[in-house]
């Protein structure tokens, strides 16, 4: 199957061995051929939203298309990473968003933060970027709490999920990669 390629983008200071610790998950539970940006964007400033004390997603992704235009080496997708925390109008919070259409998505190290460092972590930005990215390819939101795909509403919603698809997605995948 022809390899999707993806280029991460640091947004404001993620810590580096967190976004490096995204490229082997996303090729083996996706696919896709991550490289990291050596250059980061700037800490969203620009997309604060001052009621909400919050980052809006929309403004960064919109950012984030702007390099996959730029990209010297032709990423097809797009995702960047940060601290700051994120919102949608539509709901109190986001742990990330993904937009098919435009081929870019944002993952939010903010939230996963609570109660977990380390490996736990690790694991949950891991999961979170391999859903993000599920979504870029063209996959939905599945029902099974297992899933990678599953909607999570909480931290411990994505403690609870495997890194990869489940059987159904996983179909839906190849089908898509065909
Ligand atoms: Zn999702
Ligand atoms: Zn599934």
């Amino acid at each position: 199957m022809p390899q999707k390629t993806l280029l991460l983008v640091p947004v404001g200071s993620p810590p580096t061995v967190l976004v490096n610790a995204l490229q082997e998950p996303l090729m083996t539970h996706m696919g896709v051929s991550a490289v990291v940006s050596r250059t980061a964007l700037s800490s969203p400033a620009y997309a604060f939203n001052k009621d909400r004390g919050q980052y809006h997603c929309n403004a960064i992704m919109r950012r984030l298309g702007t390099l996959l235009e730029e990209s010297p080496q032709k990423q097809q997708l797009v995702m960047g990473v940060t601290d700051a925390d994120l919102f949608v109008p539509e709901s109190p919070f986001v742990f990330g968003e993904a937009d098919r259409e435009s081929k870019v998505a944002v993952l939010s190290l903010f939230r996963l933060r609570q109660g977990a460092e380390g490996e736990t972590l690790r694991r949950r930005v891991q999961v979170e970027a391999v859903h993000q990215v599920g979504h870029l390819i063209g996959l939905s939101y599945c029902e099974d709490s297992r899933c990678v795909m599953f909607f999570p509403q909480a931290p411990q919603d994505i403690d609870r999920k495997q890194l990869g698809p489940c059987n159904v997605c996983r179909n839906e995948l190849n089908r898509l990669n065909r």
